[in-house]
């Protein structure tokens, strides 16, 4: 009994040993859109480093209100005015130019303050050629088509390069490409000095994509889950299984993304560093009957089993 008694004491300063004890959080996010399309609000995730006071969001499907139905909610400090949520954002992360990603950025545009805008290089072309140009929206940017008003300025990533530092955080920025039905996607490596965090945007698996871009993001991400570094991955599962391969249309169901990441844990080869990984799965379209696609990618993922799945909730905040 006694001994049972000394070993509960001994319990936190053991797990602190064996590095099992979880770490403090070391990101802040709130889900400001969280479906996949047809319904708003959609993607938009606000995510800054723990403590700090200005962030960024990674893609802008929707901007002020889903701020204003997270403000609602108590995410953000009482007094917070819209405005000020806006202006404590850094720069937009932005993975692919689809309506669904970018569509708040563009419609609070002119109430907004200057930012950067953080993309690929096609992904910022296709911002300044198709929405800033002065045809469907005033030209907010400072590349494309004049007069330049120059509120954002787009800064071109080069995939896999060096940590980029974000001005304005705590935080750096690293691209990936991802593979959307043909079209270039983004998957964005944030790190702070306590934690890296994974957000990507809209994918197909590779072995339906044709490509390699998936299996060399978890090839960069695997020494970070290894360490324990990395405090989660956003990733999409759009609709619920089954989906004929010809009908994904560049996205993922839960046995393709419960495929995929079995491809990071074979090369991570530590199964506990990946069952405590959280995969904040997100982008689920609505289905086009009553049925809810939210509850039956919910339960197949959850029966798949091994991952640690968490279904982001619109306006939620999570601590990682
Ligand atoms: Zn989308």
């Amino acid at each position: 009994m006694r001994h049972r008694a000394n070993l509960r004491a001994l319990l936190p300063a053991l797990l602190l040993l064996t590095g099992a004890a979880p770490p403090p959080p070391a990101f802040d996010l709130v889900a400001l859109g969280v479906n996949g399309g047809v319904e708003e609000p959609t993607s938009a995730y606000h995510i800054r480093a723990r403590g700090a006071p200005s962030g960024v969001m990674c893609d802008v499907g929707t901007l002020a209100a889903g701020i204003d139905q997270a403000r609602r909610r108590g995410r953000y400090p009482r007094a917070a005015s819209r405005e000020e949520v806006m202006t404590s954002i850094s720069a937009y992360l932005v993975t692919h130019a689809h309506l669904d990603h970018v569509a708040g950025l563009v419609l609070a545009s002119p109430n907004d303050t200057k930012k950067d805008i953080i993309a690929l290089a096609p992904v910022n072309q296709a911002l300044a050629d198709h929405y800033f140009n002065w045809t469907t929206w005033p030209n907010m940017g400072d590349r494309g088509a004049s007069p330049r008003l120059a509120q954002y300025h787009y800064r071109d990533l080069e995939p896999g390069g060096l940590p980029t530092p974000i001005a304005g955080t705590a935080m750096s920025v690293t691209a990936y490409q991802l593979s959307h039905a043909g079209s270039p996607s983004t998957a964005f490596l944030l790190q702070s000095q306590s934690g890296a965090l994974l957000c990507l945007g809209d994918t197909g698996p590779d072995a339906v994509e044709g490509s390699t871009h998936l299996n060399e993001l978890w090839r960069a991400v695997a020494p970070l889950v290894r360490q324990g570094r990395l405090r989660g991955i956003l990733i999409e599962a759009s609709y619920p299984d089954p989906v004929p391969d010809a009908r994904l249309y560049g996205h993922l169901t839960p046995s393709w993304l419960d495929k995929e990441l079995q491809n990071l844990r074979r090369m991570v080869g530590d199964d506990a560093r990946v069952k405590a990984l959280p995969i904040l799965v997100t982008h689920i379209k609505p289905a086009q009957t009553s049925r809810s696609s939210r509850a039956d990618v919910s339960r197949q993922l959850n029966d798949l089993g091994f991952f640690n799945y968490i279904v982001l909730e619109q306006g939620r905040a999570y601590a990682l």
